[in-house]
């Protein structure tokens, strides 16, 4: 097979959203050229297979690249998430970077994108369907495949399924011709919640409905995700509750009670305390819906689904042949190990800020954009973990303080935060009229608790470490 050498000062692997936030800064803070090299056959990485009735979980005025507005500016008027921002679907999204990579991207003539392309290290990658091997000269190399998403439809599952049962991923749902014997949803994340709502808005009856959910799981309340003015009280008095809630606590569990009794967090049900935390966003109109679901099984995971029966860690459940199970196992984040962001010429896009990861990638490219030293660029962009365990919100949360912690000390960051619209809520605290009593003494709890906050997480990590 043929070898052609091309050359570039970044080599970009993966045109997900990551990989996307990450060009886009790119190209409007440096004269960079840029090779981008992706196995799907467009931009946009698991967007290009999610399912059919998947939305983003917060409002699209924060997610995308920073140089193209994805929202519509509205809020909904019907259904569950009435009230607040628009949610972009799966569809718009994939059009959404379809558009910033024909009309941003390439015009600009410093990218080359390669998609239907492996990338196989060391600066290699091969076209899918000719087996053409290119060889990629660059300055520094961007892994933006770090993430790992897994969805549903890609995904194996991680136990046995006999042959006969009924199984299919969520995104096979629409094509049901007719009502099957009952509906058993596996996996009690965001995609099953996102099963679960389809299938109660579409007609399902909820006494057919079985949900497998191994561990409960805090979610966070859409309202307090809204990046405007009108949502003051929610957005930052949910910051203020949660650092309250934090510097208050007398043990960790009395930390998560004042963050639910505060509005931080929600769950599915008040009985049950939560185990998983994965920073799952939802409206308290959805979670009202999801309630009408009665049968929950927690008896762990499922090793195996049967015809007659489900297996799971902590007993069977009965199910038959004509029960259609649906997949929503694959845990959306695959890959939580940390490395260095900055690392010799390789730079490894993570979160730098709490469920953020597209802004966070945004970050990073105006980090290296904008800073020489790597320590220094490495101390701005410390990893915030993402979060699996209860346990894992306290190093989360301490990370993310921390980090905003040094922005706030640097006055030019302070300025890329406020103007840039993946951001989302700098802008709303420069647009605060200190007049405002009541919003200013947000502010104040927000100030006060934030240390006392600090020392609280770090106390919790030492006790339970
Ligand atoms: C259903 C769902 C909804 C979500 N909603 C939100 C939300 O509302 N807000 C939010 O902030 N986050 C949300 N997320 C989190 C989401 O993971 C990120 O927003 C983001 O889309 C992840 O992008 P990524 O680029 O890291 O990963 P991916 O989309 O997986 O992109 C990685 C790309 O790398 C490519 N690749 C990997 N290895 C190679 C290789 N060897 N050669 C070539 N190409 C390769 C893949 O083909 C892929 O295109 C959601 C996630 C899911 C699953």
């Amino acid at each position: 097979m043929g070898d052609t050498v091309l050359k570039c000062d970044y080599l970009v692997v993966g045109s997900g959203a990551v990989g996307m936030a990450f060009v886009d800064t790119l190209l409007s803070e440096t004269d960079a050229t840029i090779i981008m090299v992706d196995r799907y056959a467009a931009p946009g990485g698991h967007w290009n297979v999610a399912y059919p009735f998947v939305t983003l979980h917060q409002p699209s005025q924060f997610y995308g690249v920073s140089s193209k507005e994805l929202s519509s500016g509205r809020k909904d008027k019907t259904g569950l998430n009435a009230g607040l921002y628009d949610l972009a679907s799966g569809a718009q999204v994939k059009a959404y970077f379809d558009d910033v990579m024909r009309h941003t991207f390439l015009p600009s003539g410093r990218v080359q994108y390669f998609p239907m392309c492996d990338y196989q290290g060391d600066g290699v990658f091969t076209q899918i369907l000719s087996g053409k091997t290119h060889t990629v000269e660059f300055k520094k190399t961007v892994d933006a495949t770090h993430l790992k998403t897994s969805v549903p439809s890609t995904h194996t599952p991680n136990f046995e399924i006999e042959d006969g049962v009924r199984f299919m991923p969520l995104n096979d749902l629409p094509k049901l011709k007719s009502a099957p014997d009952g509906y058993v949803i596996i996996g009690g994340g965001k995609t099953g919640i996102d099963a679960c709502l389809w299938l109660l808005e579409s007609g399902a009856d909820p006494d057919d409905m079985t949900w497998i959910v191994s561990r409960d799981a805090w979610l966070l309340n859409r309202a307090n995700t809204q990046p405007s003015m009108e949502f003051f009280e929610n957005t930052m008095g949910a910051q203020a509750g949660q650092f309250e809630s934090i510097a208050n606590a007398t043990s960790f569990d009395d930390m998560y009670d004042r963050l639910e009794a505060c509005g931080y967090f929600l769950r599915l049900d008040t009985g049950v305390r939560p185990t998983m935390f994965h920073g799952a966003t939802i409206s308290t109109a959805e979670l009202e819906e999801l309630r009408k679901v009665k049968n929950i099984v927690r008896m762990g995971r499922v090793s195996r689904v049967g015809k007659t029966e489900i297996i799971l860690a902590g007993g069977t459940v009965p199910t038959t042949p004509e029960v259609v199970h649906i997949d929503c196992s694959a845990g959306a984040i695959a890959n939580v190990q940390i490395k260095p962001v900055f690392d010799g010429n390789t730079i490894t896009p993570q979160t730098v800020r709490s469920y953020q990861p597209v802004f966070s990638a945004a970050f990073i490219a105006h980090i290296e954009a904008a800073y020489e030293s790597e320590a220094e660029k490495n101390k701005l962009c410390a990893v915030v973990p993402l979060p699996n365990s209860t346990q894992d919100y306290l190093h989360m949360t301490a990370a993310m303080m921390m980090n905003q912690f040094h922005w706030g000390q640097d006055k030019s960051i302070r300025a890329w935060l406020l103007s840039n619209r993946l951001d989302g809520f700098s802008d709303m605290i420069a647009r605060l009229d200190k007049n405002d009593k009541k919003r200013m003494a947000v502010m104040g709890r927000l100030r006060d608790n934030a240390f006392p906050a600090m020392a609280k997480l770090q106390q919790f990590i030492s006790e339970l470490s």
